[in-house]
């Protein structure tokens, strides 16, 4: 029997994100001084209280297995930051704490898709979620939404997406990758129609802490009465505060659906870190300056992306409301040459602009979204300075 992939992950996308993130990091390797706006990952150190927690939790013996969904502390931590942001009512045992928000996100899929189910996902999209859902047997049915609607998914489109089998709507306020934020108005709208036609909802909500200006997050369960009963909010740690090697994020869920996840995880990777999990409760329990200190820094570092898009040739992006990223629509730079190399779409667009430049973005392709670049802006502002200056070069080069 030769020893071949299953056909499921021979149809798997590998992560886009994660991939121009280790060409960047190839290229550093090899002693060039390189702009990295690849991967959406703070360059913030966790905090030290959080840090040190962790060291405590070691030395305090919690080295051993965990229960399964999370230790009570933090499954009750998250619970009780549900209630006090959002208002929303869950008990701990409705919250399932998992290795990052994007192994959360697999445990929702399998526990809740059956194969043929439909599962509608607006686009620009995080690169995870299609191949995610694709790994169920359900099918991914990707909406386009436009720039002008600041990218986000309007009644209409959502309508107009669904058939009989349509099962899940996967929402991601504020954005990645295009850092829109909805209004509380707009995706009332959309619970209006998920409530209508019974859909259930996936709000993703790992950016909800990184809301910039005068901009207002709503938790999407909060929007109607009973909503939270169709939605599975997933949440977590790995950029309010800098924690993404740690891996820790978690579900809120109907009870059901969390014990449902719960005994797939048991059989898949049983309880993450336990030394992580302590760090996770430091950071819920612990003073949250350190979340205002680096939103702060961010709020910087956008507004000079802002303005520096604003000042190139024919980039623009739109309003980003939240997250750290900046959608450019590049559409006005494709179908040329710069310096003899021809580049007709966002893939080869990016990839010439790390060969001639060393500035890494990624290509709106990945996201569901030709004629984009994502740029990360959870780097340094010399950074962002530099970069920028380079980019501009890039599309000032001959052809
Ligand atoms: N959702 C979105 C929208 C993300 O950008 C990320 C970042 N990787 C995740 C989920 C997963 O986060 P993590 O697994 O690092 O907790
Ligand atoms: N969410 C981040 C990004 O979009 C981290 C990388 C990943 O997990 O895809 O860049």
């Amino acid at each position: 029997m030769p020893l071949t992939v299953s056909r499921l992950v021979q149809a798997l996308e590998p992560s886009a994100t994660l991939a121009m993130a280790a060409k960047a990091k190839e290229l550093k390797a090899s002693g060039k001084t390189v702009y990295d706006f690849s991967v959406g990952e703070p360059d913030f150190i966790t905090p030290r209280h959080i840090r040190e927690a962790a060291t405590a939790a070691m030395n305090a013996g919690h080295t051993h297995y965990t229960p399964v969904a999370g230790i009570p502390e933090l499954r009750a931590a998250v619970a009780k930051s549900y209630r006090q942001r959002h208002g929303l009512e869950y008990s701990p045992q409705q919250v399932v704490v998992s290795n990052g928000a994007k192994h959360s996100l697999h445990n929702i899929f399998t526990a809740v898709c059956d194969p043929g189910d439909e599962v509608i996902i607006p686009a620009p999209y995080w690169v995870s979620y299609a191949e995610l859902v694709k790994l169920t047997g359900a099918r991914p049915v990707i909406v386009a939404t436009q720039e002008s609607d600041d990218f986000k998914l309007t009644r209409e489109r959502l309508q107009a997406a669904l058939t009989p089998r349509s099962r899940m709507l996967l929402l991601c306020s504020p954005s990645n990758p295009t850092g829109s934020l909805y209004s509380p108005e707009e995706l009332t709208a959309l619970a209006d129609v998920a409530i209508e036609r019974d859909l259930i909802v996936v709000a993703d909500e790992i950016y909800e802490r990184l809301i910039y200006g005068n901009h207002r997050f709503a938790s999407f369960a909060t929007l109607r009465p009973g909503l939270a009963e169709r939605t599975i909010t997933v949440n977590g740690v790995s950029k309010a505060y800098a924690m993404t090697g740690w891996r820790i994020g978690w579900t809120l869920s109907p009870p059901h659906i969390a014990k449902a996840m719960e005994s797939l995880q048991s059989q898949e990777t049983s309880n993450p870190s336990s030394v992580s999990q302590y760090a996770a409760l430091a950071a819920l329990e612990g003073p949250q300056q350190c979340v205002d200190e680096m939103l702060a820094e961010f709020s910087r570092r956008r507004e000079f992306v802002r303005r520096r898009i604003g000042e190139l040739p024919r980039l623009s992006c739109c309003e980003m409301g939240g997250a750290f990223y900046a959608f450019v629509n590049i559409q006005a730079h494709l179908g040329r040459t710069y310096r003899g190399a021809r580049v007709d779409n966002s893939a080869q667009w990016c990839l010439e602009l790390l060969a001639q430049q060393s500035v890494a973005t990624v290509m709106g392709s990945a996201f569901g979204a030709e004629g984009y670049a994502r740029l990360s802006f959870a780097t340094s502002l010399e950074q962002l300075e530099a970069g920028l200056a380079r980019i501009e070069a890039f599309l000032k080069s001959p052809a």
